[in-house]
């Protein structure tokens, strides 16, 4: 369906935990709250609401978290959202750790793909960053995840001074493997701050300074508001997602489920609509509700280059509204 600014919105992220193996410092710092297993949608709700959106036009579901595999029968859910009528498109969002295991599954599921998050290549900087993590887990999975053919993006987060020494190591990976790998702005949700992260102004012309033949390329590659470079002869290509210094609000065509049953129709407010309650109605009364919160999608989002200064700005953790 349209929003009543004609924004066809056709993508729901559908968070299913809050909860997650990692503590990455700008998403789930050490010692925040999890939120009780009570307050969480069941996976019956969470159907309830797929179904209902793909009958007002959501065809493509990215599921995210939190951790989505630290929920125990997430695989058996994704089958069931595949099987939806209307559902074109399942993806999954994870940051690797136990991702190896569920490949396989996957595959046979006919996942449509498998964003992991890696912010460094170093070991040390791994477990800081992540609070716990451990590299070689991820870089398995992801090893894993390419060999088996299922469509492997890697989303990295980059920070000044941290790990922004690592730009061409990652940008080699999509050259190596063939897959996107994709450079994240910071934004200023719950424990992030904004400053530190990276802007994609200048990722883009370190890149092109050291690959001058990296061209626009204009293929379609997903969902999302990604602008993405290749270099001739190469498969793989460098996506960026601009949400601080290139805008996209124009083009959202998306929409959010928190693990708590929140409908959030933009990441940086922290407002909604919450659904548990129009769960317990009928069908109808639902659709209505879902049908009122996406129309009324606001028209583009608050973020500054440091902060969120809007009166209703999202505080919450990343991990609680789901990335
Ligand atoms: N645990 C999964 C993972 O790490 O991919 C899924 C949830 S995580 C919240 C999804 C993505 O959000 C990750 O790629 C993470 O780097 C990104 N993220 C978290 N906080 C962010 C922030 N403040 N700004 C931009 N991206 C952020
Ligand atoms: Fe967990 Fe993903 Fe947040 Fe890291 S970014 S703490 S892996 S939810």
């Amino acid at each position: 369906m349209k929003d009543r600014y004609g924004r066809k919105i056709e993508y729901m992220r559908v968070s299913i935990t809050d909860r997650c193996d990692l503590r990455c410092r700008y998403c789930m710092p050490e010692g925040c709250e999890k939120v009780s297993m009570s307050q969480i949608l069941t996976y019956e709700e969470i159907l309830r609401i797929c179904r209902t959106a793909s009958e007002l036009g959501i065809s493509r579901i990215k599921i995210t978290g939190g951790e989505p595999f630290v929920r125990l029968g997430c695989t058996d859910l994704i089958r069931s959202i595949k099987a939806i009528e209307g559902i074109d498109e399942v993806t999954v969002t994870t940051n690797g750790q136990t991702l190896e295991r569920y490949i396989d599954e996957l595959k046979e599921i006919g996942i449509d793909g498998i964003n992991i998050s890696l912010d460094t290549l170093k070991p040390d900087r791994y477990t800081y960053i992540t609070g716990r993590g451990e590299l070689d887990r991820t870089l398995a999975s992801i090893e894993r995840s390419v060999s088996s053919g299922i469509k492997t993006k890697i989303n990295c987060l980059l920070q000044k001074g941290f790990n922004e020494d690592e730009l061409f190591d990652f940008a080699e990976l999509a050259f190596r493997y063939g897959i996107d790998v994709r450079f994240i702005e910071m934004m200023p949700v719950g424990a992030a701050d904004a400053g530190t992260g990276v802007s994609n102004t200048d990722v883009l012309r370190r890149l092109m300074e050291r690959w001058p033949d990296l061209k626009a390329d204009r293929s379609t590659h997903g969902n999302g508001p990604a602008v993405y470079y290749k270099r001739s002869g190469t498969e793989g290509s460098i996506g960026l997602i601009s949400a601080i210094h290139g805008k996209f609000c124009e083009h959202c065509n998306r929409v959010r489920l928190t693990s708590q049953g929140q409908l959030k129709p933009c990441l940086s407010f922290d407002n909604g609509t919450d659904l548990r309650a129009a769960l317990k109605g009928n069908d109808d009364e639902l659709r209505k509700v879902m049908r009122k919160a996406i129309y009324e999608k606001p028209e583009a989002h608050s973020f500054s280059d440091t902060e969120n200064n809007d009166d209703h700005a999202e505080h919450r953790l990343m991990s609680q509204i789901g990335g």
